[in-house]
């Protein structure tokens, strides 16, 4: 698709953020350019539309960014899935693993219904921990987890496999 190049093109690379040796992806320089968001979404909406998704689950805080536009655009509910102690409602938790100790992903009890169609949404995929955590939440609400979407894969770390057989969508590859 000729609109993937200029996506890829605008998403900026940080050496060493938040850490030497990282090189972070940043997705605030393609939010400038309206085309290249409104492409982002309109590919995600392309995908998604005739899915029959009924939630789309936006993982903090990026996922806030890309999730609720494509949400909108298809018809489906939007639920944040956040970090602890955010939500003020009843929650269930889920921890997950990071490169050095754990975090916790917490999702509103009541959000999502048993039989709800989910697509899970945040800009990078890197090990997989993050998804997999959003995917545990659905699922043990009895949600059908249809897809995870992200802007972006770091291939090498091999967060696909992590998924397991959850499909998994990503508009650039960034080895
Ligand atoms: P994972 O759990 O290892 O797959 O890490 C993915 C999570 O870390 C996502 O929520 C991303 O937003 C965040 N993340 C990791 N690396 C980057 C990056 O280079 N740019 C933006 N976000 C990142």
């Amino acid at each position: 698709d000729p609109r993937l190049a200029k996506i890829a093109s605008s998403i900026r690379v940080i050496p060493d953020f938040p850490k030497p040796g990282i090189m972070f992806q940043d997705i605030t320089t393609l939010l400038l350019d309206p085309e290249a968001f409104k492409d982002t979404i309109d590919l995600f909406v392309e995908r998604y539309r005739e899915k029959n998704i009924s939630v789309v689950a936006g993982v903090e805080a990026r996922g806030f960014i890309f999730g609720p536009p494509i949400a909108l655009a298809i018809g489906a509910k939007f639920v944040p899935m956040r970090k602890p102690n955010k939500l003020p409602g009843e929650v269930i938790s889920e921890e997950y693993s990071l490169e050095y100790g754990t975090d916790t992903m917490e999702m509103h009890v009541g959000a999502v219904q048993p039989g709800d169609r989910a697509l899970v949404v945040d800009d990078l995929i890197a090990t997989g921990g993050t998804l997999c955590a959003a995917i545990k939440l659905l699922e043990r609400v009895g949600a059908n987890v249809v897809e995870c979407a992200c802007m972006i894969e770091l291939p090498e770390l091999k967060g696909r496999d992590r998924l397991g057989n959850k499909p998994l969508f990503v508009l650039v590859s960034s080895d």
